[in-house]
C-alpha cells in the first residue's frame, strides 16, 4: 500500500494515539491537530514523538481558519477525525461541550476539508477520503438478542451519544449534498494501553491496585461489545484506504461481556499477577445505576469483514490480559492522570464510563 499523508483529529486520546502509533510505525506520515483537553495527553505518543513522520498542532477543531490553514500546510491524502468530547458521564453533567466539539466541531472539519478537496487536482481528488469515527451508541439500545447493523436506525439516549449522532448525519449529509469523500465507521466499546482512568476498564485496573472500591452500575448486568485498541486502529486505516465513500462500517469485536464478568476477570487476573491478602473481588461496590443506561450494545462487523478482509486479532481474554499487563509496567503514565481523574470525584464530576 503507497505511503500516505493522514491528518488525524484527537490524536493525543485513547484511540487517536493508538492510530497515530500505527500509521507512523507503518511509515505514513501523520499530522495530529489536537486542543489538548483533559483528555488529551502527548505522554501517550511518546514512542513516536521524535520520528520526522509524526508532527503535531495544538488545534481546536471548532476554528475553523486555523483548520484549514493546518490542512494546506499539511496537504493531507485523508483525514481521520476523533477529536471529540468521549466520556458519558462528564456529558450527562454538562453537555455544552459535547454539543460544541462534536456537532460544531465536525462541521467546522467538514467545512475545512471540503474547501480543500474541492481545489485538489484531478487524481488527488479523486484519492482523498474523510473518515469520521463514531460510536456503536448512535444506535441506542438493544434487548436480549440482535445486533447492531449499518442499517439499524439512529436512537441515541444520552447527551453524548446523541451529539455523535449528529456529527454522523452532518457527514452523510455532506457526501449526498456534495458528493465530498466522507465515510463513518460506528465502533463498539474499546479498551487497551493508554486510556484514560476514568473508563470502566482502567478505573477498576487501577482502583483494586490502590485497594478502592471498584464501582459497578445497578446490578452490573450491562452488555458491552469489547475491542482492543489496536484492532480498532487497523480497522480505521483499512476502512480509510479501501471502504467505499458514503457508506458506514461497524467495527465491534464480538466480545460481549457484561459489565460484572468484565470487572470479575481483571480481579481474577490481579489475584495472580498482584496477589494481595483478599481476593480483589471483594472491592466490588454496586452502585445507583447511570440514567439512560443503555441495557446492551452488540456489534454486527460482518460488513467490513467480508468487504474490507478486516477480522479482530485479540479475544477479550487476550487483549484484557496485555492492558492489565500494560497498566502494571507503565506507571508513569498513568499516576499523573489518576491524580487528576480523584480531583474530579472530589468535584462530584465523575463516576464511571
Ligand atoms: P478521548 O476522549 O480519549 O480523546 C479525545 C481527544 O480529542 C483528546 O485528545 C482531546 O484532547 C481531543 N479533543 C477534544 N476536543 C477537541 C477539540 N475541540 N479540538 C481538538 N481536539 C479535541 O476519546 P477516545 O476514546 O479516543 O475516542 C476517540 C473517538 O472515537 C471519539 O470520536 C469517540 O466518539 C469515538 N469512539 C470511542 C469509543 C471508545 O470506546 N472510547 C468507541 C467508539 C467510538
Amino acid at each position: 500500500m503507497a505511503l500516505r499523508r493522514i491528518m488525524v483529529t484527537g490524536g493525543c486520546g485513547f484511540i487517536g494515539s493508538a492510530l497515530c502509533r500505527h500509521l507512523v510505525g507503518a511509515g505514513h506520515d501523520v499530522l495530529n491537530l489536537d486542543k489538548l483537553t483533559y483528555a488529551g495527553n502527548p505522554a501517550s505518543l511518546r514512542d513516536i514523538g521524535n520520528s520526522p513522520r509524526y508532527q503535531f498542532a495544538q488545534v481546536d477543531i471548532c476554528d475553523g481558519d486555523s483548520v484549514s490553514a493546518q490542512i494546506q500546510h499539511f496537504q493531507p491524502d485523508q483525514i481521520v477525525h476523533l477529536a471529540a468530547e468521549s466520556h458519558v458521564d462528564r456529558s450527562i453533567v454538562g453537555a455544552g461541550a459535547f454539543i460544541e466539539t462534536n456537532i460544531v466541531g465536525t462541521f467546522s472539519m467538514l467545512q475545512a476539508a471540503r474547501g480543500y478537496w474541492d481545489k485538489l487536482p484531478g487524481e488527488r481528488r479523486d484519492a482523498f477520503r474523510f473518515l469520521h469515527v463514531s460510536t456503536d451508541e448512535v444506535y441506542g439500545s438493544l434487548g436480549e438478542n440482535g445486533l447492531f447493523t449499518e442499517a439499524t436506525a439512529y436512537d441515541p439516549s444520552s447527551p453524548y451519544s446523541a451529539s455523535k449522532a449528529a456529527s454522523d448525519h452532518l457527514v452523510t449529509a455532506w457526501t449526498r449534498t456534495y458528493g465530498f469523500p466522507g465515510l463513518i465507521s460506528n465502533c463498539s466499546n474499546n479498551y487497551g494501553p493508554y486510556h484514560f482512568p476514568e473508563k470502566l476498564i482502567p478505573l477498576v485496573i487501577l482502583n483494586a491496585l490502590h485497594g478502592k472500591p471498584l464501582p459497578v452500575y445497578g446490578k452490573g448486568d450491562n452488555i458491552r461489545d469489547w475491542l482492543f485498541v489496536e484492532d480498532h486502529a487497523r480497522a480505521l486505516d483499512v476502512i480509510a484506504t479501501e471502504g467505499r465513500v458514503g457508506e458506514k462500517y461497524n467495527v465491534g469485536g464480538r466480545n460481549e461481556r457484561r459489565n460484572i464478568d468484565v470487572v470479575q476477570t481483571i480481579c481474577r487476573i490481579l489475584d495472580r499477577l498482584r496477589p494481595g491478602a483478599k481476593p480483589h473481588e471483594e472491592l466490588i461496590t454496586y452502585v445507583t445505576d447511570r440514567p439512560g443506561h443503555d441495557q446492551r450494545y452488540a456489534i454486527d462487523a460482518t460488513k467490513l469483514e467480508t468487504e474490507l478482509g478486516w477480522r479482530a486479532e485479540e479475544t477479550f481474554e487476550t487483549g484484557i490480559e496485555k492492558t492489565v499487563s500494560w497498566y502494571l509496567d507503565n506507571e508513569w503514565w498513568w499516576r499523573p492522570l489518576r491524580d487528576k481523574v480523584y480531583a474530579g470525584e472530589r468535584l462530584g464530576l465523575l463516576k464511571q464510563a
